[in-house]
């Protein structure tokens, strides 16, 4: 959880219950007095991110986030991440090998999930973050879960990813469906899937949905008009040009400068959205 009260705070906030309902709002403060927040975020390190989407964010002003694995970082790609870092877009940490569960069949046997263990996991989340160092000079880092898998071996590893200092937060998947304000895990903030499937009505209803509660929308791209679990780039300028019309209630950030905020300014749990 992002905040923790001690415990006569809560009982507190628990007597003070009758009086304040619905005196305060439920959602997080956002710079700018905007009324969330819009991480974009791609996946995987693909070539069409790096030759469609970004342009793309570029012509528009936003920045996105891109987490890259070892796998896919080869050689002629790496002057291309190295420039999006110094536009502003966020590298971030999709490990090494992209591990997932062996459910999957273009997934080798030796990156299973199943098989891996709390340690191999960490070590290769914080080895990605060396890698991705030595292109961006940059020490704050996200991570985003391969497959939005949280478990190895069948033990989940989201407390051990929080606890090991690597990362300002993670990003999971499962919304459009995101918890409330209060009870937002910062190692699990949910994100929504896009590809060409995904009606434009649905996105839309997720995001005015976070402006309305105060809570982040985030979204999980992979290939931009190329690659795979493609997004076209006209439907990707459409998502770009939609949010750039709401921007005045929208901060449009990075997931690592979202996270920051939320661990610097966590929700004040109110009578409204206390859990108790
Ligand atoms: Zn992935």
């Amino acid at each position: 959880m992002i905040s923790e009260l001690k415990f006569s705070a809560i009982i507190g906030l628990c007597l003070l219950s009758g009086l304040a309902a619905h005196a305060q709002d439920q959602g997080m403060q956002w710079p700018g007095g905007k009324k969330a927040a819009v991480c974009l975020t791609y996946d995987d390190g693909t070539l069409s991110q790096l030759n469609q989407a970004i342009p793309d964010l570029n012509q528009a002003g936003l920045k996105g986030t891109f987490y890259l694995t070892g796998q896919n970082m080869v050689p002629e790609f790496v002057d291309g991440w190295r420039m999006a870092a110094a536009q502003g877009h966020e590298l971030g940490c999709h490990t090494l090998f992209h591990p997932c569960s062996g459910n999957f069949d273009w997934v080798p046997a030796e990156y299973e999930t199943e098989s891996y263990t709390l340690r191999r996991i960490i070590d290769e989340a914080r080895l990605m973050n060396q890698f991705l160092y030595a292109i961006d000079g940059k020490h704050k880092r996200s991570y985003a879960y391969t497959c939005y898998e949280k478990e190895v071996g069948g033990l989940s590893f989201v407390d051990t990813l929080s606890k090991s200092g690597l990362f300002m937060g993670a990003r999971g998947g499962a919304a459009p469906d995101p918890p409330d304000a209060a009870n937002l895990d910062l190692f699990d903030i949910p994100s929504m899937s896009i590809t060409d499937e995904v009606p434009f009505e649905e996105l839309r209803a997720y995001v005015e949905s976070a402006i309305e509660r105060g809570i982040p929308a985030v979204f999980c791209f992979h290939g931009v008009g190329g690659d795979y679990i493609t997004t076209s780039r006209e439907y990707h300028q459409r998502i770009i040009d939609y949010l750039k019309e709401r921007e005045e209630f929208l901060w449009i950030t990075t997931f690592v400068e979202m996270a920051e905020h939320l661990d610097l300014f966590p929700v004040e749990i109110t009578a409204d959205n206390s859990p108790f």
